[in-house]
């Protein structure tokens, strides 16, 4: 085990949640229990929405906002933006923008999060992003919430052990379908916090 003394005594973790439509069978209400799960903790988060759902799920994004947690862009339909043309991730991107604006209020630039991370080292979808007026905001390390079979102790260990081996301002994927995410999160955050970890939004890091 590293030495303690490595570690900053307080380091900054944003906890950024991919909201779409589920990619596996999964618990419908697991959206839900996120968003009670942070506010009985009274812990920010970042949501990379997809416009599809916002469109779909309108009462949920609107509580997105409502708790006070950061609004991101994550396309519509959730192709992989590199295959897209132009046209295509513009259509997407702005489709997505629309249906979370109409669902939330809130204008979700310049967060935006590439759906599977594809496209995030392309100069041409970055170039498309920042016509648009987004940036893309990858993640630090792999969670595998979305994996079958993922187990909630070890998902807890994995976000712990990862944000204190980055220091301060590590930023976590995770997805708002996976029933594993939902049972795992109040424990999560007892846990980062636990470790010294304060739970910020994105752009509290920039701050
Ligand atoms: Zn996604």
């Amino acid at each position: 085990m590293k030495s303690l003394g490595k570690f900053p005594d307080r380091f900054r973790v944003a906890l950024t949640i991919d909201t779409e439509q589920r990619g596996r069978p999964a618990d419908p209400d697991n959206p839900r229990r996120l968003l009670e799960a942070l506010a009985a903790a009274a812990a920010p988060a970042s949501f990379f929405i997809q416009g599809r759902w916002a469109g779909a799920y309108p009462d949920l994004a609107r509580r997105i906002a409502a708790d006070g947690h950061l609004i991101g862009n994550h396309s519509y339909y959730h192709a992989p933006m590199n295959l897209l043309t132009d046209e295509g991730i513009r259509n997407s991107v702005g489709r997505a923008e629309e249906a979370i604006v109409v669902a939330t209020g809130v204008d979700p630039r310049p967060w935006f999060r590439c759906p599977y991370g594809e496209g995030e080292d392309d100069a041409r979808v970055l170039a498309l992003l920042a016509e648009l007026g987004y940036r893309n905001v990858t993640w630090d390390f792999e969670t595998d919430d979305w994996q079958t079979g993922r187990d909630a102790g070890a998902l807890i260990e994995t976000v712990v052990q990862g944000c204190r081996d980055l220091g301060d301002g590590a930023r976590v994927l995770l997805h708002s379908w996976p029933d594993v995410t939902a049972a795992a999160l109040p424990e999560m955050i007892v846990c980062l916090r636990a470790a010294g970890a304060e739970l910020v939004r994105l752009n509290d890091f920039a701050a």
